[in-house]
């Protein structure tokens, strides 16, 4: 997996053909994803560690707030098959679930602040990336 930190990062998954997967931007900006209203921020933030990820959905259900995404493989006739998660940072409440479900032992909790550097580290395919030009729209959304 690449982790090249450009706007939009192009891997050529095959290198005889045109087959192309698109990876969104892994240094993306959760953190200016819309606040929770009324609410203090978790002490604890959980972040899948996505080069160990199996992909299994183990954590998914244990989940309380439904904060984990699963992020679709590159073959979209067999999405299944190199799909991994990742968490919503602006969703997860810390309650560690999928730490202790995680079977490979790929997701770690991090203090509030540092949870958004690892994410940006360890979150190489993601769904939830928001471009910049996007988060005015959502931000006014939420607000109403
Ligand atoms: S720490 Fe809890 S809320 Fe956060 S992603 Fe894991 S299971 Fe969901
Ligand atoms: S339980 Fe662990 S290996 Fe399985 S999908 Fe979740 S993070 Fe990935």
């Amino acid at each position: 997996m690449s982790t090249d930190n450009s706007t939009e990062n192009t891997q050529d998954n095959n290198q005889d053909d045109n087959e192309t997967i698109i990876v969104e931007n892994p240094f993306h900006t959760a953190r200016l994803k819309p606040k929770r209203k009324g609410k203090k921020p978790p002490k604890l933030l959980a972040v899948v560690h996505q080069s160990g990820c199996t992909g299994c959905e183990v954590c998914i259900q244990g989940c309380p707030v439904d904060s984990i995404e699963l992020v679709p493989g590159p073959n979209p006739e067999n999405p299944q098959f190199g799909q991994v998660v990742e968490i919503d940072l602006a969703r997860c409440i810390g309650c560690q679930n999928c730490t202790q479900d995680c079977p490979w032992e790929t997701i770690m909790m991090y203090e509030h602040d540092d949870a958004f550097t690892a994410w940006s580290h360890e979150t190489l395919f993601s769904e939830l990336y928001v471009e910049e030009d996007k988060l005015e729209e959502l931000k006014e959304k939420e607000s109403k």
